[in-house]
């Protein structure tokens, strides 16, 4: 770092994204992102909106946050409009009080958010089998974070295990990552009526199809709401722009379109752990639009090089405990057939 950053950032570790290769056109599966375009509906509504560019977008987020509420069956004060998922996660561990403790497999994001904002953190290992040890959090005063489905595994918490850490004690908060519950699981979103130290986060990136439109929300009581609307407004209170609103507010209006794309993305999903446990992969059960898998006697990184150099691109973690492992982005059919067929060739 130059001698102009502030010694609080000496020890920065940044977020690491999956790679997005310009090199050649890969069969892209590492960054779980949605293989199909968003609908003609959205991407009309998004060149509309651009016109009007000249102008700063709606502070409030009003409209989106009405359709959103309308939707969960809450009210606009329950919902905060964020720049991707990243963003409301961002307001919540730069403000909370206590610390946090989150699995020590899971986004990779949450540690990076404590490091650059100094904030106490606890990794709670997983389980052997990679499935959440609640004991863990209900015993902790810490904030707890949980992605659910948790990624990299796919696994799915159950809401009665959510609900336990909530009821444990309501001096800390508990903020549920939701960004592939469409894709499998159970909301936790009926629970905030029930429970003020709940927050979830969501994201039209990945069953939406609007990764590249950085498009999240905050679910959660409206009194730790107006306290997250002071934090943006304290950061960005444009932190929206009015192509995304735009693009966010049509796209709530083409549900059927994206229940068909889910149907499809679950088909193939099924498709290729059949596939894979027909190669001698273990795969972990998935509700999500990924796979984590792994094949004994060959090495995660070895695999992720090798589909590398046959033109597909999964994501490899080099972490001990989950190094042997491979993430799998679910694409559409013909993209898992070539997955699986260049697996086979590897493997021969
Ligand atoms: C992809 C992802 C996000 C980030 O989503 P954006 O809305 O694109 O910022 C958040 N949490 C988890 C667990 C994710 O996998």
């Amino acid at each position: 770092m130059t001698r102009f950053i502030s010694e609080r950032l000496s020890g920065l570790e940044p977020y690491v994204p999956g790679e997005q290769p310009r090199d050649m056109s890969y069969v892209k599966l590492n960054t779980n992102e949605n293989p199909f375009p968003p609908p003609a509906e959205v991407v009309d509504a998004a060149s509309r909106e651009a016109g009007r560019l000249n102008l700063y977008s709606d502070p409030e987020c009003l409209e989106l946050r009405r359709a959103i509420a309308e939707r969960e069956g809450l009210c606009a004060e329950n919902v905060l409009i964020t720049n991707g998922s990243d963003e409301a996660l961002s307001f919540l561990f730069f403000s909370l009080a206590g610390g946090f403790i989150f699995p020590n497999h899971t986004y990779g994001f949450y540690k990076v958010f404590c490091g650059l904002y100094g904030a106490d953190c606890e990794e709670a290992p997983l389980r052997p089998d990679f499935t959440v040890d609640t004991e863990q959090y209900i015993k902790s005063p810490k904030n707890a974070v949980i992605a659910n489905p948790n990624a990299p595994t796919g696994i799915f918490l159950p809401l009665s295990e959510i609900e336990r850490i909530l009821r444990s004690r309501d001096d800390r908060l508990v903020i549920v990552d939701e960004a592939y519950v469409d894709f499998g699981g159970e909301s936790a979103v009926r629970l905030i009526d029930k429970y003020d130290n709940l927050a979830v986060v969501r994201t039209f990136s990945k069953s939406r199809s609007l990764a590249g439109m950085r498009l999240g929300y905050m679910l959660a009581s409206r009194e730790l709401i107006a306290d997250m609307d002071a934090v943006r407004c304290s950061i960005n209170p444009y932190n929206l722009d009015r192509v995304a609103l735009a693009a966010g507010k049509a796209s709530l209006e083409c549900d059927e379109y994206f229940r068909d794309n889910l149907k499809t993305i679950i088909e193939n999903r099924d498709h290729a752990v059949d596939g894979l446990k027909s190669l001698g992969f273990d795969v972990l059960p998935s509700s999500s639009n990924f796979v984590f898998a792994r094949k004994e006697g060959a090495s995660g990184r070895e695999l992720y090089l090798s589909l590398k150099e046959r033109g597909v691109l999964v994501r490899h973690f080099s972490k001990r405990g989950i190094e042997d492992y491979i993430r799998i982005t679910i694409g559409t059919r013909e993209q898992m057939d070539i997955l699986l067929a260049k697996l086979k060739e590897i493997l021969q």
